[in-house]
């Protein structure tokens, strides 16, 4: 081996090394920002706790969150003008339909509602529903862009995809399979999600890492936060993740799904 062909050798070994310890560190950044990864928290089915609980723990951080509300929500109809505040204060209200129906029958799902049995909706009925709770949403916030939430995830009537009727009326909708893509990979008619019921905060700051490692997207589902649901986290595991990501608030970008969905839009 002569001289030259040596340095060259060690020239390329050292790029690999380069190559791979630059990987581990990911000095990666999103496009057009200075975070490495996108966490957006969504809170389901509109529900006294989210005023109760998360709300109030989501201010003491500074953090916007996503909500999505049933139009048929009680805790909606009995405290309305705190839901209007929730909305004012920045806090997004997203569509998840009026009556929340979901496959019962064809899913094993005894706790579905006959009346409200995806299984035998038309679409019709179900656009309908959806376009309802539209109006109701913007006699409480004023907007008109809104994103969309699957009920139970289930996103077809008769073997008919529900987004190809309903898209006009969205910017994006989130489903609920644990996945977190980058940003290229998205696909707004169906943004997965991770659904926590009983993780603790080590298990959800895990998920974070994961997503700050590759340059993700991660959308969190809760349902119940210290009680309000059978789906539910602790207030201690949903504050421990809250304080990971203002820790690590100069890496991570916390926006509602609708920023996040219109980011992904133009930044891709
Ligand atoms: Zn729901």
């Amino acid at each position: 081996m002569n001289k030259l062909s040596a340095s060259k050798i060690l020239i390329f070994l050292l790029g690999i090394i380069f190559f791979i310890t630059g990987k581990n560190m990911n000095s990666q950044t999103l496009p057009g920002k200075t975070q490495k990864c996108i966490v957006s928290l969504t809170y389901d089915d509109g529900i006294d706790i989210d005023l109760d609980n998360v709300v109030p723990a989501l201010d003491s951080v500074g953090f916007k969150g996503t909500f999505y509300v049933p139009a048929n929500s009680e805790s909606l109809n009995k405290r309305m003008y705190e839901w209007k505040a929730v909305a004012k204060n920045g806090h997004e209200l997203g569509n998840h339909t009026s009556f929340h129906p979901c496959n019962g029958k064809s899913k094993k799902r005894d706790w579905v509602s006959p009346d409200y049995d995806m299984d035998i909706y038309t679409m019709r009925r179900m656009v309908d529903e959806i376009k309802l709770a539209n109006v109701m949403l913007k006699a409480i916030d004023g907007k008109t862009v809104r994103t969309f939430a699957y009920t139970c995830g289930d996103q077809e009537i008769n073997g008919e995809n529900v987004w190809d009727k309903i898209k006009d009326e969205f910017v994006a909708a989130r489903g609920v399979n644990g996945e977190m893509p980058t940003i290229d990979q998205v696909k707004l008619n169906n943004i997965g999600s991770y659904m926590m019921a009983n993780n603790s905060g080590e298990d959800m700051i895990s998920l974070v890492k994961q997503a700050m490692k590759t340059n993700s997207l991660i959308v969190f589902l809760f349902h119940g936060v210290g009680g309000g649901h059978n789906i539910n986290v602790s207030l201690e595991a949903h504050s421990k993740l809250l304080h990971f990501l203002k820790q690590n608030e100069k890496d991570i970008w916390v926006a509602p799904f609708i920023d996040v969905a219109e980011y992904v839009k133009t930044n891709r």
